[in-house]
């Protein structure tokens, strides 16, 4: 344990309230300032007409990192928020009408695998071996571990060797399968965390032996419902919360935090400061009148960025029976599609789609016998395509709405009662995301592990980040397990 008594934490996204909850429950008086009127980050609710939208993460997997957080500070998950079981975990959906339920049952799995191609039975027990041993090593063993040096790299790199982490997720994949569509329905998670599946690391392939260990689970209430019970057990534990608290610097004097000055004048002082915001965000403008925070911007913007995202959150008066709670609906083209939406400089003619139906597993997100749901289509970040989402936006919902009602959704328009788009001005201009990119640095191997921005600055001795942008990475258990790692260093339990 050293010095640290006070702390603060900036943005309560899934990683700024785990990190804040695992200090405050060790006895660190911790503030946690959140620029929006509600918590969540990504996760943020919207509300219209007794519709509930979750904006952002819905799959939510490995429970077990969520329900630490509960344990460690000495409380019960249960009395705060029920997680409920989603099966299948996905339904996927091709354009030729066919699709595949991605369940946790073998049988099942075996039988729809079989259909399409019988070697691929035998395949895919190869495939999912590899994905445990990988999930063993990535996730288990290094996914909480802060990489500070590059010594921890090397200790790794036998490993990553042996796991062949340099190939991509796709190739790994297609090492083992052989149907194109099977392919694809082993290979695309690696986008629900901004990661190219022919780019990024076949690491990341851990994350199909991850759902297949702890399954898909949806909080009642929605996302939001888990977003407000973390809030809850902060303060519960005598942590102190803000809203409506943009900061608009980390103050600095001889090579160490002193505290934060939020953007109305006020300053908090802290003996350490933690940043979930977006990391360019954090170097860039809340550091960048310090040398070092004005050198590390520089360095992090010449880096690779993930994709972003367009949203279209609907409510309809009518209740769609016939859809699964989570639907990929993939277009017409796949590797094509997604190098356009990694290197395009505009927005492709076709789309692929991610079908969020809520009310499948709670029907109170919507009034009685309606329907809450969102839609995403992955699109290229602003830096490679400056496109006008202000003109776009509208013209893209109504392409997105027509597709949906043809194919899988028949009456959407005149069903509809409520809808909004959120688009990469929004991740932008509301998340401080550079670029707009939805998921923070594109994890690829060389963006990877200590070769991320760490979990503690190397030149500012007391701060710290924690989120998608820092070691590991994005998605809700990679945040969750960055607080983890942050917080060891934070604590002095890990060894700096
Ligand atoms: C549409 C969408 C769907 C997704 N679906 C899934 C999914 O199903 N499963 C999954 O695991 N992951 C999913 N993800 C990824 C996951 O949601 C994110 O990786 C994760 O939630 C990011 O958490 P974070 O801790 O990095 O913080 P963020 O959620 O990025 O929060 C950062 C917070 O910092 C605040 N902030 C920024 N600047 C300041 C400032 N100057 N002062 C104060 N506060 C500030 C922001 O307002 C924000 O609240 C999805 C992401 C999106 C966008």
């Amino acid at each position: 344990m050293n010095q640290q008594q006070t702390a603060v934490v900036i943005g309560a996204g899934f990683g700024g309230l785990a990190l804040a909850i695992r200090l405050q429950a060790r006895g660190i008086q911790t503030t946690l300032l959140e620029k929006r009127d509600k918590p969540g980050g990504r996760a943020y609710v919207y509300e219209d007409q007794g519709f509930v939208f979750d904006a952002g993460p819905t799959v939510i997997t490995d429970p077990s990192c969520i329900e630490e957080l509960f344990t460690l500070a000495g409380k019960r998950i249960e009395d705060y928020v029920e997680m409920l079981p989603v099966e299948p975990f996905y339904r996927l959906c091709w354009e030729d009408g066919s699709h595949f339920d991605y369940l946790n049952n073998q049988e099942a799995l075996d039988r729809q695998i079989h259909a399409r191609n019988p070697a691929d039975v035998e395949g895919y027990k190869r495939f999912l071996a590899y994905s445990k041993a990988v999930f063993e090593e990535g996730y288990i063993k290094l996914g909480t571990v802060p990489f500070l040096s590059f010594r921890d790299m090397i200790q790794a790199g036998p490993q990553l060797a042996r796991l062949q982490a340099w190939r991509s997720v796709y190739g790994m994949v297609s090492r083992f399968i052989q149907d194109e569509h099977l392919r694809q329905a082993f290979s695309f998670h690696s986008l629900l965390v901004g990661g190219n599946p022919f780019a990024t690391s076949s690491i990341y392939t851990l994350i199909h032996a991850l759902e297949r260990r702890w399954g898909v689970w949806f909080p009642r209430g929605g996302t939001g419902a888990l977003v407000k019970g973390l809030v809850k057990l902060f303060q519960d534990i005598g942590g102190r919360f803000e809203l409506n608290a943009p900061v608009a610097r980390i103050e600095t004097r001889d090579g160490r935090a002193t505290g934060v000055r939020l953007e109305d004048g006020r300053l908090f002082q802290a003996d350490a400061v933690a940043s979930n915001a977006d990391v360019v965000h954090t170097y860039a403008k809340l550091l960048g009148h310090d040398a070092r925070g004005a050198a590390e911007a520089e360095s992090l913007k010449k880096k690779r960025f993930s994709n972003s995202l367009f949203v279209l959150y609907f409510g309809l008066d009518h209740y769609h029976s016939q859809l699964q709670h989570h639907t990929v609906c993939f277009g017409p083209r796949y590797r094509e599609l997604i190098k356009d939406i990694f290197n395009g400089e505009s927005l492709a003619d076709d789309f692929s789609l991610y079908l969020h139906a809520p009310c499948v597993t709670d029907p109170s997100l919507a009034p009685p016998g309606c329907g809450s749901h969102y839609v995403l289509a992955p699109v290229p970040h602003l830096g490679n395509a400056p496109i006008d989402w202000e003109v776009e936006g509208p013209l893209y919902r109504d392409r997105i709405f027509e597709y949906l009602e043809k194919r899988y959704m028949p009456g959407l328009r005149s069903q509809l009662v409520t809808s909004r788009i959120f688009t990469p001005h929004d991740f932008r201009d509301q998340l401080n995301a550079h670029h707009g990119s939805a998921f923070s640095l594109e994890p690829i191997l060389t963006q990877s592990a200590w070769f991320r921005p760490h979990n503690r600055d190397a030149e500012l001795a007391n701060v710290y980040l924690v989120g998608a942008g820092t070691h590991p990475g994005a998605g809700v258990p990679g945040v969750i397990g960055s607080a983890k790692a942050t917080a060891g260093l934070m604590l002095g339990e890990v060894a700096a």
